[in-house]
C-alpha cells in the first residue's frame, strides 16, 4: 500500500528481535473497519511519540459523549514498527556526550536543562510502568562507557573534569574508573577507563503496546494501522488528514512520525534528516555458558572504529548496535535513507565474533548473532528534537527528531506537547528544555548551514 510513495515506511522491513512474536490483538489493530470521518486529533504514527502523546492526552479526558473519536492514531504499518520497535533498548540519559557541546554553544543553564530533563525520564519510567503494571523487562543499571584507545579515554576524562569542575548536580551520579580497575569493572579486554552512570534497559515494543493496551478499550480512541497518511490539507480551522483508505477531518494533527516527517513536512528536509542504523541480537547456544554481564555499556573499540551500545537481557543474551564509524563513509547506506528492508553492507558482519573478542571469558562462549535488522533514526541539524506547534502551521504540531536518543526524551517531551494541544499552553509553559523548542529561526539556520550540520561533523568522530 506504501510502495508509490518514497517517503513512507517500506512494507518489506527486517524483523528485529523485539519484534519477532509481535501482540496478535494489538500489531495491526483497526478500532473500527472503516476510518472515523472525523476525530479532534490525529496523530501520525504509533510509535514510542504518538502513542505516549495519545496516553498523556487520553489521561486527561473527560466523558466521551461525541459520535466521533477524541484521538485517532494511524499508522502506516505495524504498530511500533518503527525506530522504537528496533532500536537497541538503552534508556541513557545523556549526562556527558552533547552536554560539552551544548555548554559550548548556549550555556550551561540550558545544558543543565537538558541533562536534567533526560535524567528524570529513569524516575518517570520506573512510576508509570508501576503503575500502569506494564511488565517491559525494565531494569535499572549502570551504563559504563568504556574507552579502549588512548585519544577517546584522554577526551571522555577531561570533559568529565570539565563538568565535574562546573559543579553541575547531575555529574553527582557519573563514577570513573581509571585503568587500574577498568577492565576487571567493565570485563572488557584492553580498557583503559571507564564513567559510569543509572541508566536503565527495556523491551521497547512491550513498553510501548503495554501502553496503548491501557486506552484501547476508550470509545475515545481510535486506532488504525497500516493506514499511511499521504498529506495533510489545511481547510479553514481544520484539516483533511489523506490516507489511501479516506481521509479525517481534524482540528489538530500532531506529527509522531519520526524520520519520515519530511514527506509530510517538506519544510523540516535539512531539520530532521534519515539516518539508517543497525543492530542486533547475540546469544550463546544450548550447553554453553558465558558471564551474565550485569551493566549496559557503550564501548569504544582500540582502532577507534565502531563505538557500540549494549545492553544485556534479563537472561544473558545481549542487544547490540552501532558501529557508525564502520559505515560513515558510505553515505548511500545510512544518510537520507528510510529503507529498513536491507542489512548495511560494511557492517553487517561487523557483530559476528563481537563478544568473543571483546569481554573477558566470553572467548569460547559460541556466542554468535541470532537476528539483525536496521531501523532508521530521525537525526537533527542542531541534534536537538523539535517540538511544539509547526511553525506557520496552527493546530499541527510536531515531536521528531530524538537523533537515535529517544527513549531518555520522549515519554516527557509527550506530555508537554500534550498539555500544548489540550490546554493551549505555549511552548514556554509546558516545562520542556528550551532547546526542544520548533521554531522558524532552526528551521532558516538548517536549510541555510552547511549540509547535515550536527549530523555529519559528528558522524567523524
Ligand atoms: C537501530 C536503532 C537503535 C536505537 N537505539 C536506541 C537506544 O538504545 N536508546 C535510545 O534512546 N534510542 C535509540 N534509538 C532511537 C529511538 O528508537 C527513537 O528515538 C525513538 O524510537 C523514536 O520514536 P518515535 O515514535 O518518534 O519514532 P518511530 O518509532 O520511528 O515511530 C514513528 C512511526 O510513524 C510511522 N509513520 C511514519 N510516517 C507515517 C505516515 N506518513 N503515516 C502513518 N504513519 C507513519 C512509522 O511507521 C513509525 O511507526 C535507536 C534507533 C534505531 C533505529
Amino acid at each position: 500500500m506504501s510502495s508509490s510513495y518514497e517517503f513512507l515506511p517500506v512494507d518489506n522491513s527486517t524483523t528485529p528481535f523485539w519484534r519477532k512474536a509481535p501482540n496478535p490483538l494489538l500489531d495491526e489493530l483497526r478500532t473500527t473497519p472503516d476510518l472515523p470521518e472525523e476525530s479532534d486529533i490525529v496523530i501520525i504514527g504509533a510509535g514510542y511519540t504518538g502513542i505516549a502523546t495519545a496516553y498523556h492526552l487520553w489521561k486527561q479526558l473527560g466523558p466521551h459523549d461525541k459520535p466521533y473519536p477524541a484521538i485517532t492514531i494511524l499508522e502506516a504499518r505495524q504498530i511500533c514498527s518503527g525506530a522504537t520497535g528496533r532500536n537497541g533498548g538503552h534508556l541513557r540519559p545523556d549526562v556527558y556526550n552533547n552536554i560539552p557541546l551544548y555548554i559550548e554553544r548556549h550555556g550551561v543553564d540550558a545544558a543543565r536543562e537538558i541533562a536534567e530533563f533526560e535524567v528524570s525520564h529513569m524516575k518517570a519510567l520506573k512510576k508509570l510502568l508501576a503503575e500502569e503494571d506494564i511488565d517491559c523487562d525494565f531494569n535499572i543499571t549502570r551504563n559504563l562507557n568504556v574507552y579502549t584507545n588512548e585519544e577517546d579515554a584522554r577526551k571522555g576524562k577531561a570533559v568529565y573534569d570539565a563538568l565535574v569542575a562546573l559543579g553541575l548536580g547531575f555529574v553527582d551520579d557519573l563514577h570513573y574508573t581509571s585503568q587500574k580497575n577498568a577492565e576487571g569493572v567493565s570485563g572488557v579486554k584492553g580498557a583503559i577507563s571507564c564513567l559510569s552512570y543509572t541508566a536503565g534497559t527495556l523491551w521497547p515494543y512491550k513498553f510501548i503496546v503495554g501502553l496503548l493496551s491501557k486506552m484501547v478499550h476508550s470509545k475515545a480512541i481510535n486506532v488504525q494501522a497500516h493506514t499511511p497518511v499521504t498529506s495533510v490539507i489545511p481547510q479553514g480551522s481544520t484539516h483533511l488528514v489523506k490516507t489511501p483508505r479516506g481521509s479525517i477531518r481534524a482540528s489538530k494533527v500532531v506529527y509522531a512520525s519520526n524520520a519520515y516527517t519530511f514527506g509530510l513536512l517538506p519544510e523540516y528536509s535539512a531539520n530532521i534528516v534519515p539516518c539508517r542504523g543497525i543492530c542486533c541480537h547475540i546469544d550463546v547456544p544450548e550447553g554453553k555458558e558465558a558471564p551474565f554481564l550485569p551493566y549496559s555499556y557503550v564501548i569504544r573499540s582500540g582502532d577507534g572504529k565502531g563505538s557500540s551500545y549494549m545492553i544485556t537481557r534479563p537472561d544473558g543474551s545481549i542487544i547490540v548496535g552501532g558501529a557508525h564509524s564502520t559505515f560513515q563513509e558510505r553515505r548511500e547506506q545510512w544518510y537520507g535513507v528510510v529503507d529498513d528492508s536491507t542489512l548495511i553492507e560494511p557492517t553487517k558482519d561487523y557483530y559476528h565474533g563481537f563478544m568473543q573478542r571483546t569481554f573477558k571469558g566470553w572467548e569460547d562462549s559460541g556466542a554468535h548473532v541470532k537476528e539483525i535488522w536496521t531501523g532508521v533514526m530521525a537525526y537533527s541539524f542542531d541534534s536537538n528534537p523539535h517540538v511544539g506547534e509547526v511553525p506557520g502551521k496552527p493546530g499541527q504540531f510536531i515531536c521528531a527528531g530524538f537523533t537515535g536518543h529517544g527513549m531518555p526524551v520522549i515519554f516527557l517531551a509527550a506530555k508537554g506537547l500534550a498539555e500544548m494541544i489540550r490546554d493551549g499552553k505555549q511552548f514556554e509553559e509546558v516545562h520542556l528544555p528550551s532547546l526542544y523548542k520548533t521554531t522558524a529561526e532552526r528551521m532558516k539556520k538548517a536549510e541555510e548551514g552547511p549540509e547535515g550540520g550536527d549530523i555529519l561533523e559528528q558522524s567523524k568522530h
